[in-house]
């Protein structure tokens, strides 16, 4: 059967390969420590499985949702935004619920550009932007972000055809894969850039929970007149390790949440109300669990960058996020250190030239094992005699 020219354009998953070269060495018995992923390890609070429990029970959930979410979820995640954020949302015009942000970061050029039209993105970046790209069948240039302007673009670099020609740009921080943060400064810069050349907005806010050395990661929707710009996508896969739940919410401009909701009048009936019912519980309950683990993450962070430094690996700490971006010792690109690293020393890492040209010379470290996995990696690199301890 031929499938359409559509789902032929899908970027082939650059990570597929990871994980299969790391399903064959397990299956060979090797113990693999696994740094290449991005799932988070911990399980999920249980007050918010006992939430689920509990209103899985309850047969009115086994009906069909409300199209556009239960207005419990929307007003819990309007709570959420004005506690943390001191950010004033209506629920119903401003929140739109998602199956994930995933789902939300590739609907959005289908909601706002016509075939052929120009989107702007990271690179490096995370990859499933990409996704969106073919299945919207929109053009795309990327922007980079290097070290030495800390992972945030250029607006002044950018090309008169993209400020022309370019409806939608998306951001991401704490970043993945870089693990940089931006500040309510850069923000605003992107709104007037936005507002000047008439680009839409998307802020992928999807490690916001997730900011090191008692920095709290900045929301866009903290800025003024962002919402007149944009949007911000905010799911509950990283901040109440929910990844396998699919929940998630848009909030913002009210014509692109408008737009996001008629998409999913088409596509879904919202998602299964017992699942939106563990998200308010999630989202109004104790935050105690999340300072938790941030300050897991945290701990993780340091543990690893001081035993790479020990071994001479100069390696900057991320700000925010569960990833650290390491330089690769010269004479390797990212994909021949990543194949080195899996081959001679069993420690898995996801190759930066998979999020894109910037990414070459990088990889990227997912903090998502204890502390002596995470030591007993370096260790084991450290015997490959790579870097220069004095
Ligand atoms: N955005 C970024 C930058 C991510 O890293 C991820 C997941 O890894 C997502 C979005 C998607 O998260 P979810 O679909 O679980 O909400």
């Amino acid at each position: 059967m031929e499938i359409s020219d559509r789902l032929k354009k899908l970027p082939v998953q650059f990570f597929s390969t990871l994980v299969n070269k790391v399903n064959k060495a397990v299956a060979e018995g090797r113990d693999i420590i696994n740094l290449g992923q991005g799932n988070p390890d911990q399980p999920t609070p249980p007050h918010i499985v006992k939430a689920l429990q509990v209103a899985a029970e309850d047969p009115q959930t086994h009906k069909y949702s409300l199209f556009r979410g239960i207005p419990e979820v929307k007003e819990a995640a309007a709570d959420f935004y004005k506690k943390q954020y001191s950010v004033d949302l209506d629920p119903e015009k401003e929140v739109a619920v998602l199956f994930g942000t995933k789902t939300g970061l590739v609907e959005l050029p289908m909601c706002l550009l016509n075939e052929g039209d120009l989107m702007l993105l990271p690179d490096p970046g995370y990859p499933d932007y990409l996704s969106a790209i073919a299945l919207a069948n929109v053009r795309y240039e990327t922007f980079p972000l290097v070290a030495e302007n800390q992972y945030l673009p250029n607006y002044a670099d950018f090309t008169e055809d993209q400020k022309a020609l370019a409806k939608l740009m998306y951001l991401n921080y704490p970043n993945n894969p870089t693990g940089a943060t931006a500040n309510k400064a850069f923000f605003e810069e992107t709104v007037a850039f936005a507002k000047e050349n008439h680009i839409a907005v998307l802020h992928d806010f999807a490690y916001g929970a997730i900011g090191f050395d008692g920095k709290r990661p900045t929301s866009f929707l903290e800025v003024e007149g962002a919402k007149d710009v944009g949007i911000e996508m905010y799911t509950l896969s990283k901040t109440y390790n929910m990844a396998g739940w699919r929940v998630g919410f848009a909030v913002g401009n009210a014509d692109i949440i408008e737009a996001i909701n008629l998409i999913q009048d088409h596509l879904y009936c919202s998602l299964f109300p017992a699942v939106q019912k563990a998200a308010v519980a999630a989202l109004t309950g104790d935050q105690k669990c999340v300072d938790e683990l941030v300050e897991r993450y945290e701990s993780r962070r340091n543990t690893f960058i001081n035993a790479c430094r020990r071994i001479g690996w100069d390696v900057q700490p991320s700000t925010g996020s569960f990833f650290v971006w390491l330089p690769v010792p010269s004479g390797f690109t990212s994909e021949e250190f990543a194949d080195y690293l899996l081959d001679k020393a069993d420690v898995a890492v996801a190759a930066g030239n998979g999020f894109g040209q910037f990414g070459e010379g990088y990889i990227r470290v997912g903090l998502l094992l204890d502390e002596d996995r995470l030591i007993e990696a370096v260790e084991r690199i450290d015997k490959l005699n790579l870097f220069n301890k004095a």
